[in-house]
């Protein structure tokens, strides 16, 4: 595939061979691509310019100057820059843009020293390329969107299930080895793709079987059958009981919350006791949990609650004539407010739909106010327990001791990773909070990502690293195709000393 070839931010590897007829021969992935002058090998990361092996994108640098509206002092890429911003720590080298070696007994492409606040620091600095990958999706709705362990497809190939539900949000787990590796082409080709997009914050239909079609985008309203959700609900119905409560009280003589998991009824709930609500009389379909507490009213569904019901009498049973009354006022709402109705019993206590009094609208507004915005958010997870870690010292075990002990930072494009406990590291990153477009693939399949390990210079010559690789920061602002960026958002500074913002 021809491309526009620009950048020139190859580190030290990979080493280009020659094949004889002007293509060059890419060694930074186990594809090994001869790639013709003017085009960019299989991944379109590696490119041949005039012979020449190029990373194609600019190798990303934080630059703190940036992002507290300071003046941008220019690189002077000419020889004579002073190194002001590194001698205070604020520039940081990020694994974007910086290429990766392969196989990894190699040193990792750029091994870098700064010093930040009188320590000698070192940031190794790699694309990791990750078999074992995937991602994490949480998505807040209310709507069903599948049954727990149903298959989530793309175009027709399967590439990850549905996990378990979390409060107010459906999760998928997609990708991983073995949708990657583990059944057709095609399958591990889609399925990379799919995550290549989705960590790029770019938007991913999923189909899931016997379940919704969503539109999935990092930072974006998920879209549910064509539907844009708006709201992630209050809570659950008996919590959403529990906080409006008293704000229903005298307003109103029963109040249904209608939710799929929990639907609170508050003449029987723990809230309405303590608050002297009368018993109504009202019976409820499903299972009762607790007082007040109903699990399975209806099936799951796209409807009122997460709920298949569009009508929601439809869950209630008829009235008990020896508490209930003519005239009795029922309130009856979803958990997002999205679905509400008010009723009153006729003489046969029979509920007839009404308008919402004045005084109680403004309630049910309430639960909807108290809604945050839906998003689907997207983590990264990965494992570098494996042979990237001979990228950064010759005792690979060394690298994830440092880390499970706090030596050794971790970082994804500089944004903070959690680290699993356990053996190995493996991290997860909110890609929302990693610059855009760093993450990548190779077609083997896997995922590439940007991956940096920040430890002090005297822990990395102590855990064996390849001291004599090390390099200072200011040799790498030197180069060209160097792209200087603001940190993104709220991450914490990644050369920070602890204690440090
Ligand atoms: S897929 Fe990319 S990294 Fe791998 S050999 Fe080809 S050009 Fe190089």
């Amino acid at each position: 595939m021809a491309q526009n070839i620009q950048g020139d931010a190859s580190g030290q590897t990979p080493v280009a061979a020659s094949a004889g007829d002007d293509k060059i021969r890419c060694d930074a992935c186990p594809v090994m691509c001869y790639i013709k002058p003017g085009n960019t090998g299989a991944c379109d990361r590696y490119a041949n310019r005039a012979g020449e092996l190029i990373r194609v994108d600019p190798h990303v640098i934080l630059d703190r100057t940036l992002e507290q509206g300071g003046k941008v002092v220019p690189f002077d890429r000419g020889g004579d820059w002073d190194g002001r911003l590194v001698a205070d720590g604020g520039t940081f080298v990020t694994a974007v843009g910086s290429g990766t070696t392969y196989p990894d007994y190699k040193p990792a492409p750029f091994i870098v020293s700064a010093q930040v606040n009188g320590v000698d620091m070192v940031t190794v600095v790699t694309e990791g390329i990750f078999s074992y990958a995937g991602v994490k999706v949480k998505i807040d709705t209310d709507r069903f969107l599948g049954p727990e362990q149903a298959t989530v497809r793309v175009a027709g190939e399967p590439v990850g299930h549905v996990t378990t539900s979390e409060y107010g949000s459906q999760m998928l787990s997609l990708g991983g080895v073995h949708h990657l590796t583990g059944g057709a082409k095609k399958e591990g080709r889609v399925t990379c793709e799919a995550l290549l997009d989705l960590c790029n914050a770019k938007p991913v239909e999923l189909t899931v079987d016997g379940g919704a079609t969503i539109i999935v985008q990092a930072g974006h309203a998920p879209i549910v059958n064509g539907g844009q959700e708006e709201r992630m609900r209050v809570g659950c119905g008996s919590a959403t009981i529990g906080m409006f409560a008293r704000q229903w009280f005298g307003k109103v003589d029963e109040v249904v919350v209608v939710d799929d998991h929990i639907t609170g009824v508050l003449s029987e709930h723990q809230a309405g006791k303590l608050l002297g609500v009368r018993d109504t009389g009202i019976r409820m379909k499903g299972r009762r949990s607790t007082p007040g507490r109903y699990f399975q009213v209806a099936e799951p569904g796209l409807g009122w609650g997460g709920t298949n019901i569009s009508d929601p009498l439809s869950i209630l049973g008829a009235f008990d004539a020896k508490a209930a009354w003519p005239g009795l006022r029922l309130l009856l709402v979803s958990t997002t407010g999205e679905h509400f109705g008010y009723y009153v019993l006729d003489e046969n206590l029979v509920p007839r739909e009404a308008e919402v009094p004045a005084d109680l609208a403004p309630s049910v507004e309430r639960i909807r106010e108290n809604c945050e915005p839906a998003l689907s958010s997207v983590l990264f997870m990965a494992g570098a327990g494996g042979s990237l870690r001979a990228g950064v010292t010759e005792n690979p075990v060394r690298l994830t001791r440092s880390v499970k002990e706090a030596i050794t930072r971790v970082t994804c494009g500089g944004a903070p990773v959690y680290v699993w406990p356990g053996g190995g590291i493996t991290f997860m990153v909110d890609v929302m909070r990693v610059p855009e477009n760093a993450f990548g693939y190779v077609p083997t399949p896997a995922l590439v990502a940007p991956i940096e390990f920040t430890l002090t210079l005297e822990a990395y010559a102590a855990l064996g690293g390849h001291m004599d690789h090390v390099q200072p920061v200011g040799e790498i602002l030197h180069r060209d195709s160097v792209r200087e960026v603001a940190p993104i958002g709220d991450n914490p500074w990644p050369l920070a000393t602890r204690g440090q913002g």
